[in-house]
């Protein structure tokens, strides 16, 4: 691995650690040349996902997309970068171990918003108001009680708020 401020070709690895639930490794790099440290991860090859669009226009499954558009959702509230990067790669696995090399951009934003509404409220509601570009504020309101619901559902059972 050459070092990315110099281009040096010799870097030693000066710490390992388990990322993404064991998922990847994080190795710190330091190169030897000019003592530039660095980080890289390493990462299980996996075939590429394809995502199909609504209009039908295929494109390669970009997790740092995926990861940018959440960070937008997120921005001002208490979700941290390593729970984001957490949930892209639940959200990934999922995707993978469904066993299909095409997959349609709504069942990856069902899947991302389910771990989404479980995480934030806020970040819940601007990602799906952006990702269903909700017509009307009914549309949006209707959205809004259903994970309150869901909400009450988890918490407990035997009490329900319905809202019209
Ligand atoms: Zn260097």
């Amino acid at each position: 691995m050459n070092c990315s401020h110099c281009h040096a070709a010799d870097t030693k690895v000066i710490e390992s650690r388990e990322a993404g639930g064991g998922e990847s490794i994080r190795r710190r790099r330091m190169c030897t040349a000019c003592n530039y440290r660095f980080t890289t991860y390493e990462r299980i090859e996996r075939p590429q996902l394809i995502v199909v669009k609504n209009n039908n226009v295929r494109e390669l499954f970009n997790r740092d997309k995926l990861l940018a558009g959440l960070y937008r959702a997120c921005e001002k509230t208490s979700v941290t970068s390593v729970q984001l990067e957490q949930l892209v790669s639940e959200v990934e696995q999922q995707l993978y171990e469904c066993g299909e090399v095409e997959i349609q951009t709504g069942k990856i934003g069902e899947i991302v918003m389910d771990k989404l509404a479980e995480l934030n409220e806020v970040a819940y509601v601007r990602f799906a108001s952006v990702y269903r570009r909700f017509k009307d504020i009914a549309s949006f309101e209707r959205e809004l009680s259903d994970i309150r619901r869901r909400k009450t559902e988890v918490g407990s059972s035997s009490k329900e708020t319905v809202e019209a």
